[in-house]
C-alpha cells in the first residue's frame, strides 16, 4: 500500500466526461491549479490531486492503487470488472446524473428484427466484449463477438460482423451508419468509482467528507425552496398541494396571528401549473428560490 496523505482522484484527461466531472468537483469546494495538458492537477485547499488520464485507463488505475476514485462511465468500469477477476474488487459509491448513455444492440435497418434470438449464430462486434458476453449468456444465445477497439458503428458496412453493440446516446451514429438500436445491454451514467475496501486513514476521512458534498451537490441540483404566505385556514390545503420534499417549515408573521410564512424544501422543479394551483388553495406571496448549498 502507498503511504500517500493527499487524495487522488482518476478523471478523464479529455473527452465527455471532463468538463462535467471537473464542474462537479468544483461544486464539491475543490479547485485545481491549471495544469490541464498535464497529467497532474494539484488541488488548493483540501488534500484532493486529480489525475487526467483516457477514461479507459482508470479502473485499472484504482485497482492498483495508484488513485483512491475515479470518475468513469459505468460502461468501462463494468467491462473492466467482468475482466478482472476478484482481486480487483471495485465499487460504484455514487451515481453522478451526467455521460448518460446505452450500451446497446444495433442491427442494419434492413434486417427485419424481432428479437435477441435472432442474433444466434451472428457476428456481433464491440468494445465490450465482458458486456456483450454477459448479456448473450443471459439471454441464452449462441453468437460470435468480434472485438474492435474503435470505429464499431461502421463493421457492418464492411462486412466484418452483422451486428453491433455500442454505446448510443441520441441515436444519431447510428442512423448515419443505417443502423437501428434494438436491445439495451447496459443503462450508464458516469459514477464514482473506487475499492469495494475504502482506507480508514485520513484519505478514507477526505473520501467521507467528499461523498457528503456530492450527497449535497447532488440533491440541491434539482431542489428548489418554495416561500409563501398562506393564513392558517389555508395552510391544509396549502400544504397537501406542496411537491414533495421533508415537512414544511412555518413560521409566524408578525402582527399578523392568522398568517403564516410556510418555508418548503422540493425535490424538483415547481411549475407555473403548480405555483397557480398552490394559490389557487390560498397561497400569496409566493417565491421558488435555487438552492446553492445543503448540509444535512
Ligand atoms: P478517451 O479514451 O480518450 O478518454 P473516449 O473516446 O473513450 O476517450 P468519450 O467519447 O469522451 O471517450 O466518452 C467517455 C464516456 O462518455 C463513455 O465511456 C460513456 O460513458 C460516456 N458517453 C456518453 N454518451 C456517449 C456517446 N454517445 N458515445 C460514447 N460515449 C458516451
Ligand atoms: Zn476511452
Amino acid at each position: 500500500m502507498s503511504t500517500r496523505d493527499r487524495l487522488r482522484i482518476a478523471m478523464q484527461k479529455s473527452g465527455r466526461l471532463t468538463e462535467p466531472a471537473l464542474e462537479l468537483l468544483n461544486r464539491c469546494g475543490l479547485s485545481f491549479r491549471q495544469s490541464r495538458d498535464k497529467l497532474f492537477c494539484f488541488g488548493e485547499g483540501e488534500p484532493v490531486d486529480l489525475l487526467l488520464v483516457r477514461d479507459d485507463d482508470i479502473p485499472g488505475l484504482i485497482a492498483q492503487g495508484v488513485c483512491d476514485l475515479g470518475i468513469v462511465g459505468r460502461n468501462v468500469l463494468s467491462e473492466f470488472s467482468l475482466g478482472a477477476g476478484p482481486e480487483a474488487d471495485l465499487a460504484e459509491w455514487r451515481q453522478l446524473g451526467f455521460g448518460r448513455c446505452r450500451l446497446s444492440i444495433a442491427v442494419p435497418q434492413e434486417m427485419a428484427y424481432e428479437q435477441p434470438a435472432q442474433l444466434a449464430g451472428r457476428r456481433i462486434a464491440t468494445s465490450y466484449p465482458g458486456l456483450l458476453g454477459q448479456w448473450l449468456r443471459t439471454q441464452g444465445i449462441d453468437a460470435g463477438v468480434v472485438t474492435l477497439a474503435g470505429s464499431v458503428e461502421i463493421a457492418p458496412r464492411l462486412g466484418t460482423a452483422d451486428a453491433i453493440c455500442d454505446l448510443v446516446q441520441s441515436g444519431g451514429t447510428l442512423v448515419a451508419n443505417q443502423l437501428r438500436e434494438t436491445d439495451i445491454v447496459l443503462e450508464s451514467e458516469a459514477v464514482l468509482a473506487g475499492p469495494r475496501n475504502l482506507p480508514s486513514d485520513e484519505r478514507g476521512d477526505m473520501i467521507d467528507l467528499l461523498f457528503k458534498r456530492l450527497d449535497g451537490v447532488m440533491q440541491v441540483r434539482e431542489s428548489r425552496l418554495l416561500l409563501l404566505q398562506a393564513s392558517r385556514g389555508a395552510l391544509d390545503a396549502v400544504t397537501r398541494l406542496l411537491p414533495g420534499g421533508p415537512q414544511p417549515t412555518l413560521l409566524p408573521v408578525a402582527g399578523q396571528p392568522d398568517q403564516f410564512m410556510l418555508q418548503a424544501l422540493c425535490a424538483g422543479e415547481v411549475s407555473w401549473r403548480q405555483l397557480e394551483e398552490i394559490k389557487k388553495a390560498g397561497a400569496r406571496e409566493m417565491f421558488v428560490l435555487p438552492v446553492e448549498k445543503m448540509l444535512a
